[in-house]
């Protein structure tokens, strides 16, 4: 779910960009050095109409039957999406995901730089985490003053997130991930997005139930069709063994 105010790109265009960063960074690294919009379309399973629009929002990208330039795509996304140098991350709750967030290799490689982790706990208070060392929630404002992190991921139980949020709020961060299972109220120009996993589950499962009903229906058709033949097939007997019966099918049904 998201709350972007004011954005001038749709977010599932944003989101899509995304997805086709991931993929041209594995190109890149398979040293491929064009692709064309439906080799896209066939990796992402983003139609090559749908990519392309996508990129019409910033300008001109490709070559007509070349394709495009992957480094070079790879470049552009990086830049629209403002990620081609480090931004320095916070992170509040130093609990079980919070913890695994930490240790995530993956936030560095694009180029997100967890720079702090803050929790209200004493007994975490001054431990280390990886390579951080936990910092007390009650520091938030002044350490950030030095940090200068804009960006916070929200990893706190969910009675919890309205007071932290407001305390990111006034620490200087404008954008939220935000873990905890509620809506978080902020001021205009800050930007949340939430992520659940239950949601997804939630969705992943309801796309299961489609598949599977429509198995059902499918399973149905075939029986259907399976009775049609068996009745062609029995009527075709009757026909040869009483070819003389008169036609029967306007006669009432006999329950
Ligand atoms: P946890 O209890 O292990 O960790 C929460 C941490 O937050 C603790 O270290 C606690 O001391 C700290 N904390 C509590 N109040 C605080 C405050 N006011 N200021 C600073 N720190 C505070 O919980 P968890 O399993 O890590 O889950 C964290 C949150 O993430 C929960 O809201 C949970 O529902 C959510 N969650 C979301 C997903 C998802 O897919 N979105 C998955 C798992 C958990």
């Amino acid at each position: 779910m998201t709350q972007v105010p004011n954005s001038r790109v749709p977010v599932p265009t944003l989101e899509r960009l995304a997805t086709y960063l991931r993929l041209l960074h594995d190109l890149d690294q398979a040293h491929i050095e064009t692709v064309s919009s439906s080799e896209v379309e066939r990796q992402t399973g983003i139609n090559a109409a749908q990519f392309r629009k996508d990129l019409s929002y910033f300008g001109e990208f490709g070559k007509p039957g070349v394709g495009y330039n992957v480094p070079e795509l790879r470049q552009r996304i990086t830049r629209i999406l403002k990620i081609d140098r480090p931004k320095p991350v916070i992170l509040i709750g130093a609990g079980n995901l919070g913890s695994a967030l930490v240790g995530y290799p993956g936030l560095k490689e694009h180029q997100f730089e967890l720079v702090a982790v803050f929790d209200n706990n004493y007994g975490k208070i001054g431990r280390p985490l990886w390579n951080l060392v936990i910092q007390d929630i009650a520091r938030l404002k002044e350490l950030n003053d030095s940090l200068k992190a804009r960006i916070a991921i929200l990893a706190v139980p969910a009675s919890a997130a309205q007071d932290v949020c407001e305390r990111l709020v006034d620490a200087g961060i404008r954008a939220i991930l935000n873990f905890a299972p509620v809506l978080l109220r902020v001021p205009e120009g800050v930007y949340v997005r939430n992520v659940s996993f239950i949601q997804e589950l939630a969705v992943l499962s309801y796309h299961l139930s489609e598949e599977e009903e429509r198995e059902r229906q499918q399973n149905g058709h075939n029986q259907a069709d399976m009775a049609e033949s068996h009745l062609t097939t029995l009527a075709a007997y009757a026909a040869a063994v009483e070819p003389e019966v008169p036609d029967r099918t306007e006669a009432p049904i006999e329950s």
